[in-house]
């Protein structure tokens, strides 16, 4: 999509578990050759947050829409089919499968229309494209060559790495990252950081949850800091960082 582009546009979300109202009216939005920046406490609503805009959770109430499409109720597959792609805050991967095998699966297993089958119920035609987008997802990501290794073997970076490229291979518009530099070393952090910037360019939206301040400051374009299921307020960093209700509920001490 052309920069700019108006890619999600989440509107009053809202997701009550019982009596707690996890997500409390939030919305915000994304568009193309932005990185968005959801921050606050722990349990603010943040990773809900993502479960509402991907499916995975049904809204309480609210609207999401991607691309202009509105896609609350549609099941967590066909929202990733219209172009919205995420990672888990914890590494999903097979540590004894081969990183391109992972790539392939988890995109199968996201993008698929029908049930389940498993990568080694595709027909023949249907595998050799699925492993062709996957090569290609490792490419674009810069880990081409780590294709046959085992998954295990693999720095966390380096697998946190192997996630987006999973998440890439259905061709997204708007990447979503649920803390992708947690417990990441600096060098690591650094190749992250510079993969992200270089999706940045090539049009896409990411919206990412991140504890990380040094690391969202130096990336985000905007940041939205939530707090006990609610916003608190929105802003460019150096704005954000400056606020003094931010700085009491989240970034003092
Ligand atoms: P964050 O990602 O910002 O740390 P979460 O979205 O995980 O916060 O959680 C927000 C609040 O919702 C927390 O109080 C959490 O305990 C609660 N919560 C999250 N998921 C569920 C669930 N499936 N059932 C009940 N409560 C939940
Ligand atoms: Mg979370």
């Amino acid at each position: 999509a052309a920069p700019g582009t108006l890619l999600l546009e989440a509107t009053a979300l809202r997701k009550t578990f019982g009596g707690l109202v996890a997500v409390n009216d939030i919305g915000f939005s994304v568009r193309a050759g932005e990185v968005v920046a959801l921050i606050g406490p722990n349990g603010a609503g943040k990773s809900t947050t993502f479960n509402l805009v991907t499916g995975v959770a049904r809204l309480t109430a609210g609207g999401v829409r991607l691309s202009g499409r509105e896609v609350a109720g549609l099941p967590a597959r066909a929202i990733a089919r219209l172009g919205c792609a995420r990672t888990f805050q914890h590494v999903k991967l097979v540590a004894g499968m081969s990183v391109l095998e992972n790539v392939a699966l988890g995109a199968h297993l996201r993008g698929s229309a029908g049930p389940v089958r498993g990568a080694l119920g595709l027909d023949g035609p249907e595998e050799a494209a699925l492993f062709a987008a996957a090569q290609a997802a490792l490419d674009r990501v810069g880990l081409g060559s780590a294709r046959d290794l085992p998954a295990g073997s693999l720095a966390l970076g380096q697998q946190r790495i192997v996630e987006i490229a999973r998440a890439l291979c259905l061709g997204p518009s708007l990447l979503l990252l649920d803390e992708p530099a947690a417990g990441l070393r600096h060098r690591e952090k650094q190749a992250l950081g510079d993969l992200l910037r270089r999706l940045r360019q090539e049009g896409l939206g990411i919206l990412l949850v991140e504890h990380d301040m040094d690391f969202v400051m130096a990336l985000a374009d905007r940041l939205v800091v939530m707090n006990f299921g609610a916003k608190l307020c929105e802003g460019a960093p150096a704005s954000v960082r400056s606020n003094p209700a931010v700085v009491e509920a989240y970034l003092g001490s």
